[in-house]
């Protein structure tokens, strides 16, 4: 654990430091204790559990094995209280442990995180020991909350999933900023970054004491916008014609509108796993702020829905299913009719056996996520390439980080010119410590 301390604030990592991904910071102000984000931290779940043969059997064990770190207060019931939750973003490696909670301890995030939430729920079944809706309390940007003696303030951040923000933290004393996981770049052609708005708010700021930014990237950083992402897509689709198989974090929708947009361009209609569409779908029903961007009034007939077998799903994700069907989606139950055709069929990493036992004539796969860092898939990348092989398919990488690059990170500091600086979600945390501060 890292501890810093000014005057009567103290602000404890208990997870995430030296590491990427496993976020949980406490802020404290006397009796006031709050923590930042729940994440779990998969290079310490992967040392014991593989899913699906072993999974966790609980916090306890979770805490015995020391794969999360054991903060008074938060898990257990009979100790004094955290007084509220604050969540960045609804990626794993920042809201897992979530299920875990025992107690109604009001938990805060962007209305947009609640909604993936509730879809995992929906989709995989997580299970909660809480109540999550009426627990959840969702904020917009610029929205200030007042716990005990400190305020937070959230503000909208660019992440490689909607309802990414960071907090600025106020306790009668100091004055922390925590960035989440962010970046500088992100978004089309005179698409203006959302975090140039976080940048604004901090320097109206007098003085921020600790500005706590992730640093996921340090070696093999590229400069990559999702613009590139979308012309590299173009380059493929107008030379290759065939099946191609494609993977990306379903939860990043910069990267769904680059694969829709270069599809509309090459008349290419795109096969979605039934998981991943449901998770767009709600998202299009029920945030208002990503109808335009999820766009499926432009776009329905390039669209169809991959399930191989209905009958054997829970009850709710029959319905939701069904209410998708009804809504004009192509929902389709076996890939014949599409296995040689110029059609793109999304998160094939979970259907690899059924594409091999149709033969395809040939294909081609593009990742379009991140290598080794990824907050969301859990399938090994081994594995994948192998069947690609024995596919005969040769795979491309196109992707743009949803992380801030070294360079972007510089610009940011300069910017809010923070007192001290402590860098978490990184495995090189002193030397960009170092970095930053060389290059005021
Ligand atoms: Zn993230």
């Amino acid at each position: 654990m890292n501890k810093w301390i000014n005057n009567k604030t103290y602000v404890k990592i208990h997870s995430g430091y030296n590491e990427i991904g496993g976020n949980i910071i406490e802020v404290g102000h006397k009796d006031t204790k709050i923590v930042f984000d729940l994440g779990l931290s998969f290079t310490r779940y992967k040392k014991f559990y593989e899913w699906p043969l072993r999974t966790p059997r609980g916090i306890d064990e979770l805490i015995e094995l020391n794969v999360v770190p054991k903060v008074p207060g938060l898990f257990n019931q009979n100790e004094e209280d955290i007084n509220a939750i604050f969540i960045t973003h609804a990626h794993r490696d920042h809201s897992e442990l979530i299920q875990y909670l025992q107690k109604d301890i009001p938990i805060y995030m962007g209305e947009t995180s609640k909604i993936i939430i509730n879809t995992r729920k929906e989709v995989y079944g997580n299970k909660y020991e809480i109540d999550i809706d009426t627990v959840i309390r969702p904020l917009r940007t610029g929205y200030r909350v007042d716990i005990g003696n400190i305020e937070v303030e959230a503000i909208h951040v660019d992440h490689s999933i909607p309802g990414a923000y960071a907090y600025i933290i106020q306790t009668p004393d100091t004055t922390l900023l925590y960035t989440g996981d962010y970046r500088l770049h992100g978004g089309k052609i005179c698409e203006k970054s959302l975090t140039l708005d976080l940048i604004e708010r901090a320097k109206q700021y007098d003085n921020i004491d600790l500005f706590i930014t992730e640093g996921t990237r340090f070696i093999d950083s590229t400069p990559d916008r999702e613009i590139d992402v979308l012309n590299k897509l173009n380059q493929i689709m107008s030379q290759f014609n065939g099946l191609i198989l494609l993977e990306y974090s379903y939860l990043d929708i910069d990267r769904y509108e680059s694969i829709l947009e270069a599809s509309m361009n090459w008349n290419r209609e795109i096969i979605f796993d039934y998981r991943h569409f449901i998770f767009l779908y709600n998202l299009y029903k029920k945030d208002p702020g990503l109808h335009d961007k999820i766009g499926f009034d432009r776009n329905r007939d390039l669209i169809h829905v991959y399930v191989k077998n209905i009958k054997r799903l829970r009850k709710n994700v029959k319905e939701t299913l069904s209410e998708i069907d009804k809504e004009g989606f192509n929902v389709i139950n076996e890939l014949d009719n599409i296995i040689d055709k110029n059609v793109i069929l999304e998160g094939f990493d979970l259907h690899l056996q059924d594409i091999y036992k149709k033969r395809p004539e040939y294909c081609i796969a593009i990742h379009s996520t991140s290598e080794p860092y990824d907050e969301e898939i859990e399938i090994s990348y081994e594995k994948i390439i192998n069947w690609l092989k024995m596919l005969g398919a040769p795979s491309y990488r196109i992707h743009s980080s949803g992380h801030i690059h070294p360079i972007d990170l510089m610009k940011v500091y300069r910017e809010i010119k923070p007192k001290d600086v402590l860098v978490i979600h990184s495995e090189h945390p002193d030397q960009i410590k170092r970095l930053l501060q060389k290059n005021k």
